[in-house]
């Protein structure tokens, strides 16, 4: 594209982006057949308690393994998803895989709570919280949500009721991606939330920014005034972590205690973490 000329760079320019419009099309026609034949799974990222040393849950993240295109990232299907109006098909999809993974991993010791990421359509969406709830209900699961304050924006008001009813069955409510979207105090007080996570935009150069530092410490006392626990996400190197101990943060997640990894890579994680013995005695490889 550099070396081409204006005229040549503008055709090239609408080529790629009808391409895009074409695969968005393709993509939707494609969902209900890769929900319904199992072309989804899910990858685990754990969440590390830094003071405890030890795992305090994970995130499930899903992941398309479309037949002739490979690996999809949520980034390039969860808004087609939406548009499609499979978005609630899909998380239930994922919220039963968890819960099937989850009492594989208890019965080998491994017990936390597991988070999905919720997409803001489907809290003014009354069908998914009924099937939800019933699922959630129907297994004792430990489960927890994750959603942006920019998802209660739409109709708050049903979103509040929708939350306060999933957080009354035992669901953990987790406010993700904080910072980045249009945050909203209003919401954050308002919110039945119990940990909020830090965008990783602000965490990643932690240690090499002036800004950083003090927007996420300023974060977390403000968290903590509010109650919450925090999570700092996209904690890739030693010296973000010292960092983040050093303020107070509760959870650290990121590449450095683990990438997303699919079921029986994330069991041997926790199995290899749980050989280093007592938690309280050995640091766990996460804070090594
Ligand atoms: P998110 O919930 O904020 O998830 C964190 C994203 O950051 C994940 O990308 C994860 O792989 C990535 N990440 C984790 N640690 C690090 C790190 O140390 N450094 C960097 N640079 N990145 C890190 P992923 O898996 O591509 O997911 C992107 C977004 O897609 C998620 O953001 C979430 O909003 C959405 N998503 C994923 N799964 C689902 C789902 O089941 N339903 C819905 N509605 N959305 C989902
Ligand atoms: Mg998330
Ligand atoms: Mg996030
Ligand atoms: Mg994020």
């Amino acid at each position: 594209l550099e070396q081409a000329g204006e005229e040549e760079r503008v055709v090239l320019r609408d080529l790629m982006q009808s391409d895009l419009a074409f695969d968005r099309l393709t993509l939707m026609r494609e969902l209900p057949r890769a929900i319904a034949e199992d072309e989804m799974f899910l990858q685990y990222q754990p969440k590390a308690h830094v003071r405890r040393q030890e795992i305090a849950s994970a995130e499930a993240l899903i992941r398309w393994q479309h037949p002739e295109r490979g690996l999809i990232l949520p980034g390039d299907f969860i808004s087609v998803a939406e548009e499609a109006g499979e978005i609630g098909a899909m998380t239930l999809w994922a919220l039963r895989r968890v819960i099937a993974d989850q009492s594989r991993l208890a019965k080998a010791g491994h017990d936390f709570p597991v988070f999905i990421n919720i997409s803001g359509l489907l809290l003014g969406d009354t069908d998914f919280v009924a099937r939800a709830s019933e699922v959630i209900r129907e297994t004792n699961a430990k489960i927890g949500f994750e959603i942006t304050e920019t998802s209660v924006i739409r109709d708050p008001e049903t979103a509040i009721r929708h939350l306060k009813s999933f957080a009354d069955i035992g669901v953990t409510l987790a406010i993700d991606d904080y910072g980045a979207g249009l945050s909203s105090l209003a919401y954050l007080k308002q919110l039945p939330a119990s940990e909020l996570k830090i965008d990783k935009m602000f965490v990643t150069h932690l240690a090499s920014s002036n800004r950083d530092p003090l927007i996420v410490r300023s974060t977390i006392d403000l968290a903590h005034a509010l109650e919450m626990e925090v999570t700092a996400e996209g904690v890739e190197t030693p010296s973000a972590l010292a960092l983040l101990s050093v303020m107070g943060c509760d959870m650290v997640q990121g590449y450095l205690i683990s990438r997303p990894l699919g079921i029986d890579a994330f069991h041997r994680f926790l199995d290899e973490d749980a050989h280093l013995g007592n938690a309280a005695s050995t640091p766990s490889s996460f804070l090594r």
